[in-house]
């Protein structure tokens, strides 16, 4: 740790792994700009805001008042260029292709942030009496229509904020469906293909999670499932389109057998951005879907959210969703209902989710992505989403494995192993190569199903031409690891850091700062956030 002089200026530290000698005295290489931990730079006797000292005060804290939090004060500009720095260091669906799988990383288009920001939507406050918001309360509406209407269900809560969040909010309308008729039922059934959220889920809800296995062709193992089905089994959840990226052809059965058992049917629907418009869960027996409106539909995702996972319900289901509640009327029309008219309309609900109505700026988006495609541009969207995963499996599998490309076409994203690699070459190499590359690394190591696994999904919003670069430095980084190019074990070697310990970092993160020791020795055991 090299010492701070008085002005907070500090000399350049040279990066670990690349030698001794930095190039240049900052730290800097031109527009890449190296930026130091705000708590390096900020000063005690330094804020961006000027505020009048407190006068004189009693205390009524009790004495629980808490000494200084020690926050490092920077001035405004230097607060606005600490964290514009660190912004440049970070990919963005705005710079490039992004092909995480399962994450459907698509462009989000500006006409959306524009109705977002319209002062009748972004200016309204959730404790507004409703007369004054009748304008927001009908656009939740309009929008539970469509999500209705494309999945062929009966009813739709709004309010989930997440895929997971939606996942718990379908099964505890399971439960409480099976606790109406007196049934204490304690299992669910989970493929190996489904998303890892979906045993979180259910576990959460104490539930005990059994694993269904997957044929070889990565589909759920229909016999298997269906010896299994019994009066202990609640549910099942199902990912349609599973994590192989592989569309179950066996739903409707599946669905069958569930219900002949007396248990319900979740669908992860996560990824009904690959069947929008072409398949509607509910035909396939579904009960209980939630829906990504940040993967489907294009609202702003990563870095933590927000997300909107609207969950639409079967007729089972419908009398115990939560509050609030859109249901479909005999005439087609829709419905939010709320608490004031729950006695009525659900008496059987259970409760609320969320302390207002989910994620009304995603709602504003997604409605404002649904209306700009219309029907026909939705079914355009799966199409162009299956068309780009496929183009890029079958681009590269003369040279990456892609392990159930023999059981015909993918769906939105595509699959492949690290097998065939030079010994001691893996995925992580190809990722880390890939940084190098200019593009964000793929989903690695999953699904578990897959040794090695690197799961691309490309989305519809990507150009011919941009896949075309994708597959040119992918496939370029899959020859070097099956040739067992040594230098790939160095990469990245452009970016602002090298190969980091993560599993450190996962395991024992620093998450607060700690003052180096005054003789320059590393204070901290471990790596991570705000590791010196
Ligand atoms: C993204 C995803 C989830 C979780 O959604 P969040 O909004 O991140 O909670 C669940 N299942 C699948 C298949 C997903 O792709």
């Amino acid at each position: 740790m090299t010492a701070v002089n008085p002005s907070g200026w500090r000399p350049a530290t040279p990066v670990a792994g690349e030698g001794s000698a930095t190039a240049t005295v900052t730290g800097n290489r031109a527009l890449m700009l190296e930026e130091p931990l705000l708590f390096e730079i900020g000063r005690r006797d330094q804020t961006g805001v000027d505020v009048a000292a407190a006068g004189e005060g009693e205390s009524r804290l009790g004495g629980l008042e808490r000494g200084g939090v020690d926050l490092p004060g920077l001035s405004e500009p230097e607060a606005v260029r600490h964290y514009t720095r660190l912004s440049r260091q970070n990919y963005a669906i705005d710079l490039g292709l992004f092909p995480l799988g399962s994450c459907t990383m698509k462009h989000n288009p500006r006409l959306n942030e524009k109705i977002a920001r319209l002062p009748g939507f972004a200016d309204i406050h959730p404790l507004q009496p409703k007369e004054t918001v009748t304008g927001a309360i009908e656009l939740i509406n309009r929008l539970a229509f469509w999500l209705i209407d494309l999945t062929g269900m009966e009813g739709v809560a709004m309010s989930p904020k997440a895929g997971a969040h939606g996942e718990l909010c379908g099964l505890l309308c399971i439960r409480a469906a099976l606790e109406a008729r007196g049934d204490a039922r304690q299992v669910v059934l989970v493929p190996e293909s489904a998303h890892g959220t979906n045993p979180a889920t259910a576990a959460f809800c104490g539930y005990r999670v059994e694993n269904i296995p997957a044929t070889a062709a990565g589909r759920v193992d229909l016999e298997a499932l269906k010896a299994r089905l019994g009066p202990d089994v609640a549910a099942v959840m199902i990912t349609n389109p599973n994590t192989c990226g592989l569309f179950e052809p066996d739903m409707k059965a599946i669905s069958d057998a569930v219900h002949a058992a007396g248990a319900f049917v979740y669908c992860d629907g996560a990824n009904f951005n690959a069947v929008v418009g072409r398949v509607r869960p509910g035909d396939l027996g579904v009960d209980a879907m939630h829906i990504n409106l940040h993967k489907t539909f294009s609202t702003p995702h990563g870095g933590g959210g927000p997300g909107s996972g609207p969950v639409v319900l079967s007729k089972a289901l419908c009398p115990y969703g939560p509050l609030p509640y859109t249901a479909r009327y005999a005439d087609g029309t829709v419905k939010l209902i709320e608490e004031e008219d729950a006695g009525e309309e659900m008496p059987d609900s259970f409760g609320r989710m969320v302390a207002f109505h989910g994620q009304m700026g995603m709602f504003t988006r997604a409605l404002s992505y649904i209306l700009s495609h219309g029907a026909d541009g939705l079914r355009q969207v799966a199409e162009d989403s299956v068309l780009n995963a496929n183009y890029i499996l079958r681009s590269l599998e003369d040279v990456l494995d892609a392990p159930f490309a023999h059981s015909g076409p993918c769906m939105h994203e595509a699959i492949f192993s690290d097998k065939g690699f030079a010994d001691g070459f893996s995925t992580i190499d190809v990722a880390k190569a890939l940084i190098d590359e200019g593009f964000h690394p793929m989903t690695m190591y999953f699904p578990l199903v897959v040794h090695g696994a690197m799961l691309i999904e490309p989305t519809e919003t990507e150009s011919k031409a941009n896949l075309d670069q994708f597959i040119a430095a992918l496939r370029s980084i899959a020859e070097r690891a099956r040739a067992g190019d040594a230098a790939l074990k160095e990469a990245p070697i452009y970016a602002p850091r090298r190969r980091l310990d993560e599993t450190l970092a996962a395991r024992k993160p620093v998450l607060a700062y700690r003052t180096p020791a005054p003789d320059g020795a590393d204070s901290g055991e471990g790596a991570g956030i705000g590791g010196g």
